[in-house]
């Protein structure tokens, strides 16, 4: 087996490497290192968990020992898609030039451009950056690229899929035609081929796992899901999510929640949040110094759900995530291997956990001939509550029209506050479990609120505090338990809305006989 020793690397990377913990060189470190101390092209095929950043870092830190960095021309670039790779990258050339010193500059959204400029001006070896904001200060005459001796391309498929493959085309016609180019990709696009065909001069080719293949030691699964209604789709998957998370239980020591669209990134955070799940979304629409803040804290475990986007979550390393669900089936296929290798990195053990409704079963398909494998059917733990008379068609979930339909008329005159909202689904919640005995849990079992938000999110982009609430959630707070919350739950029909109206009207101190529900008594 190589050892680490074997390749060639500075003494200092060496000792930085032993220090990290690194018994062996992962295969594709193996690969590519050799060929990229040779200054050969590297064209990379490897998942992210593979240790491809040491495979291009190590080198690259060897290369660049033995020189020095010039003012405003940075010898070498890394270009990631996002900012979080960035940084990430960043993390790991600190780690490995800990006994070196080499400078380096990160050119990421969300930073100032004056510290930026500051950092090119006194001359860096390294520059990592996402290449728009490489491009924005080229364009400003703060960069000059004419010194560039490695160049590399990380995450390429990601590259493609966001739009920067012009972006890139122009940064390698920046640089000069003799750099050596180090090229990542996890799969082989006919565009990235293109590229590398165009721009890579007779690469070492390094491929460690076959195109778009999945770990072994990931257990996946996946439950076909159709919701009792279509209007409900959206929470019965919440519920459904809640109900995977809860039957992995102590399995489940950190997982990253996928969702296809930002908008219910958000939904699906908050959602879990109100019942009592550890989760925070992250997203491209979140200022910088959030998703840095909500990543460390996942990272240290301080965090216990990540709810994500595949933008937002690229290439996270975060070593030790026991689980990948998937809240949507991914409408690229690639992207549901790129999710699901967040789990089970090294050789640790993963499980990954997928929804799917009716309407993403073509892209299931399109999964299962990209890995080459069917993803095994789980049951739907929801089944059992499903089959309960009654039960379903006055289960939490069952809110959404109404609360919507809430939303749409009282909008424009409500100013609830944000506990106000937080009153409302503890009171709602109560009302399940007055209806759906079947269902235990040690949170709540509705979340009318989520389905309010969505559709508000959908509609208007107000912050959640301003967002319309029925103005009788303040009277139907916590205090009051469950017959305030029995009020609530009948306040889905049509006609139920004139007793909304009347609690309304008893503010605080509403007695209890008005909570009591009618239908209830009419049943028995
Ligand atoms: P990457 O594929 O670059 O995102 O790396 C995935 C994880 O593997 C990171 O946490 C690295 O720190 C770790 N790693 C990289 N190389 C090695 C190695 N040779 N031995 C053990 N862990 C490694």
């Amino acid at each position: 087996m190589t050892k680490f020793s074997d390749l060639n690397l500075n003494p200092k990377v060496l000792k930085a490497i032993e220090e990290a913990g690194y018994e062996s060189p992962t295969p594709i470190q193996a690969g590519a290192i050799p060929p990229a101390l040779e200054g050969r092209d590297v064209l990379g095929i490897a998942q992210t968990g593979t240790g491809k950043t040491a495979s291009f870092t190590l080198p690259m830190i060897t290369m660049l020992a033995r020189g020095r960095a010039r003012a405003r021309m940075p010898r070498s670039l890394v270009l990631c898609p996002t900012r979080e790779l960035a940084a990430q990258v960043a993390e790991n050339f600190d780690t490995y030039t800990k006994h070196l010193k080499l400078t380096k500059a990160l050119l990421i959204g969300g930073v100032s451009f004056k510290e930026q400029d500051t950092l090119i001006d006194k001359g860096v070896d390294v520059l990592i950056a996402t290449p728009g904001r490489l491009l924005d200060h080229f364009e400003r005459g703060k960069l000059i690229l004419s010194d560039v001796k490695v160049m590399v391309v990380d995450e390429a498929d990601r590259m493609l899929d966001m739009g920067f493959i012009p972006d890139i085309e122009r940064i390698f016609g920046l640089t000069p035609f003799t750099r050596q180019t180090l090229f990542f990709s996890a799969t082989m696009a006919p565009e990235i081929e293109r590229i590398t065909n165009t721009f890579l001069s007779a690469p070492a080719r390094v491929e460690v796992a076959r195109q778009a293949t999945t770990s072994e030691n990931i257990t996946q699964g996946v439950v076909l899901f159709k919701a009792s209604r279509r209007d409900r789709e959206a929470s019965e998957k919440r519920k459904l999510l809640r109900h995977l998370i809860d039957q992995e239980g102590e399995k489940c020591t950190n997982a990253i929640i996928f969702c296809n669209r930002k908008t219910d990134v958000d939904i699906v955070a908050k959602s879990l949040k109100k019942y009592g799940y550890d989760a925070a979304p992250i997203h491209g629409d979140l200022d910088q110094s959030q998703r840095t803040k909500t990543l460390e804290g996942f990272r240290e475990g301080s965090l216990r759900f990540l709810v994500a986007s595949d933008v937002a979550a690229r290439g996270l390393d975060v070593p030790s995530v026991s689980h990948v669900f998937n809240f949507d089936v991914p409408s690229h296929a690639e992207d549901y291997v790129h999710r699901i290798g967040r789990t089970g990195r090294a050789g640790r053990d993963g499980t990954a956990m997928m929804i799917c409704v009716p309407k993403d079963e073509k892209n299931l398909e399109d999964i299962e001939r990209l890995v080459q494998n069917e993803i095994p059917r789980l049951e739907n733990p929801l089944k059992k509550v499903k089959a309960e008379p009654q039960a379903s068609s006055k289960d939490a979930d069952d809110a959404a029209p109404a609360a919507e339909r809430k939303t749409r008329t009282r909008r424009s005159s409500s100013r609830s506050s944000a506990s106000s909202k937080a009153e409302t689904a503890t009171a709602e919640v109560k009302v399940t479990e007055d209806v759906t005995p079947v269902e235990v849990k040690d949170t709540p079992q509705i979340e009318p609120q989520q389905t309010d938000q969505e559709s508000q999110n959908r509609s208007d982009n107000r912050p959640s505090s301003s967002r319309g609430k029925p103005a009788e959630s303040k009277s139907a707070g916590g205090k009051h338990g469950q017959k305030s919350n029995q009020k609530s739950g009948r306040g889905r029909g049509g006609n139920d809305r004139g007793n909304d109206r009347n609690v309304v009207g008893m503010g605080d101190h509403m007695p209890s006989f008005i909570a009591l529900s009618f239908a209830e008594r009419r049943a028995g």
